[in-house]
């Protein structure tokens, strides 16, 4: 026997909060939605975990970041869904699913029955033995993927001032955790198989770029090989870590960050799965019609890039999360969810942003010695992403909004040239349903840019030498 409800979304993480908002939002009625999690505290910020929580002064403590701050929109703290008459069942994992029958079984043997079901597990990290290495038990090896492995990697690092950790992994953990390390003062290497961090998002140029400022800060690099072992003292503590090359690091901790995997396994056989994830539809609706999924677990079509994908970053969490409520609560009103892929990291006084896909020609803008710089990529003769380091809020917005807008680009030389100019220039035209184009006459004519044709498909084209010209006539505030 157990409860039931209208609404039941499976995790409660990043999406899960972000979800219950728009619920509110959206006019909810008590009682109807419940949120079941294993983690033992409601929906937060994943990403600060691996920021404002590591550092040595000051640090982010919840309940400062609960969804949805990291959106500037209202925090969330367990009082916030018991007024608005949303169960959060916390600290319960559920450990079977039926869809069939539309029911969730919970680690404390309850059955939770749905009419809608929003799947929103999230991933966990991968684990060094499912590469054949064992230790993760270590007390000195950390991940980080919730706020337990937080609070475990601040006690590691705390117990080791001035000490040396390995950091196993070029990406977005293993870069944000070695800045981290960094800045409290202890002693990092950073471990990869690649020949660059990043290598899934970052050329070799943009990546050197950050490398070379983490050597600045002390930051050693060793690329090309991966872990093969540890060494443990009697304790069970790792004193060293010994690479395929034949190489071997002294340590006093161990951070992996080696990729995630998403949490599909209660609907393997049951759901649809592409690319890892739940394959869903435009209205991020499974294989069965009575279940959704949302954030990193979710496969969605990425109209932006034309292809199915899943995504591993907060802002797809935070929009899909929107969008499926408004899918489920307003059907009539919802159009299919229209993604622009969006990734950002802050690593010690380092900011950038990429919106869109890395494929294509890259065109580098600005100054890589400096502190503002970007990248363009441009496939079939259109923009199609957009990487800015230091830039401003308004600059961020105008590459999204110029690669949201797919101009297209006969000239790369031109592109260089113009560098962030052209993403400002583009961005400063109204918006309309992308993708636009813009045809150089247009703009030497002085043409109104927007006198849309109103079919559908019909497309202004837009050369970056018209754009040159022309803005290099009536402009000259770059
Ligand atoms: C340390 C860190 C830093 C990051 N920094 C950035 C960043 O700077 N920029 C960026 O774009 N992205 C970043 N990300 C990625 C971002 O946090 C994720 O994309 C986002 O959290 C995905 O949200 P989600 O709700 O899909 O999954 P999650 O936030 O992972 O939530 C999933 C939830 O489901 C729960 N769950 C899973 N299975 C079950 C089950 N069977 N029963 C009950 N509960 C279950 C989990 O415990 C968890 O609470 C970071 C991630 C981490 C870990």
């Amino acid at each position: 026997m157990g409860r039931a409800f209208v609404y039941v979304i499976l995790g409660g993480g990043v999406a899960a909060g972000y979800a219950a908002l728009e619920f509110v939002k959206k006019g909810v009625s008590h009682g109807e939605l419940c949120i079941i999690s294993d983690e033992p505290v409601a929906p937060y910020e994943r990403p600060a975990l691996s920021k404002g929580f590591l550092l040595p002064e000051a640090a982010a403590r919840l309940p400062s970041f609960h969804t949805c701050v990291g959106a500037n929109e209202e925090r969330l703290t367990s009082k916030w869904y018991k007024e608005h008459g949303i169960e959060l069942v916390l600290g319960t994992g559920v450990k079977s699913a039926d869809v069939k029958r539309k029911t969730l079984l919970t680690t404390t043997g309850e059955t939770i029955s749905y009419k809608i079901l929003i799947v929103a597990t999230g991933a966990r990290a991968l684990k060094l033995e499912e590469f054949g290495v064992t230790g993760s038990d270590a007390g000195n090896v950390c991940y980080l993927r919730d706020i337990a492995d937080a609070n475990r990697l601040v006690d590691v690092m705390q117990s080791c001032p001035g000490g040396n950790a390995v950091v196993i992994g070029g990406g977005y953990i293993g870069m944000e955790c070695a800045a981290s390390l960094v800045i409290n003062k202890i002693n990092v290497t950073m471990v990869f198989p690649e020949e660059h961090c990043m290598g899934r998002l970052f050329t070799s140029k943009i990546a050197n770029y950050y490398e070379e400022y983490y050597k600045s800060r002390g930051v050693n690099f060793i690329k090309g090989t991966v872990l093969s072992s540890f060494d443990f003292d009697s304790n069970g503590k790792v004193t060293a870590v010994n690479l395929r090359d034949g190489s071997t690091l002294s340590v006093d901790m161990v951070v992996v960050g080696i990729g995630i995997r998403p949490n599909t396994g209660l609907f393997e056989g049951q759901l649809t799965l592409e690319k890892g994830g739940i394959k869903v539809n435009g209205m991020l609706q499974s294989s069965n019609s009575s279940v959704y999924a949302i954030g990193d677990v979710a496969a969605f079509p990425v109209k932006a890039v034309g292809e199915t994908r899943r995504l591993e970053h907060v802002d797809s969490a935070r929009k899909s999360a929107r969008h499926v409520v408004s899918a489920i609560m307003e059907p009539n009103k919802t159009r299919e969810f229209d993604y622009l892929p969006f990734f950002y990291s802050r690593i010690f006084t380092l900011s950038w942003q990429f919106y869109g896909d890395n494929v294509g020609e890259v065109v580098y803008y600005g100054d890589m010695s400096g502190s503002t710089f970007g990248a363009y990529w441009v496939s079939k003769d259109h923009l199609v992403g957009a990487f800015l380091e230091g830039g401003t809020k308004e600059e961020y917005e105008a590459i999204a909004k110029a690669t949201r807008l797919r101009p297209v680009i006969e000239d790369l030389t031109e592109l260089e040239r113009q560098g962030l100019r052209f993403a400002v220039t583009v961005s400063e035209k109204p918006m309309a349903s992308p993708p636009i184009e813009v045809r150089a006459s247009d703009l030497l004519l002085e043409k109104p840019l927007y006198a849309w044709h109103a079919t559908a498909g019909v497309i202004i084209a837009a050369s970056i030498a018209g754009f040159a010209y022309f803005y290099g006539k009536k402009r000259h505030r770059w």
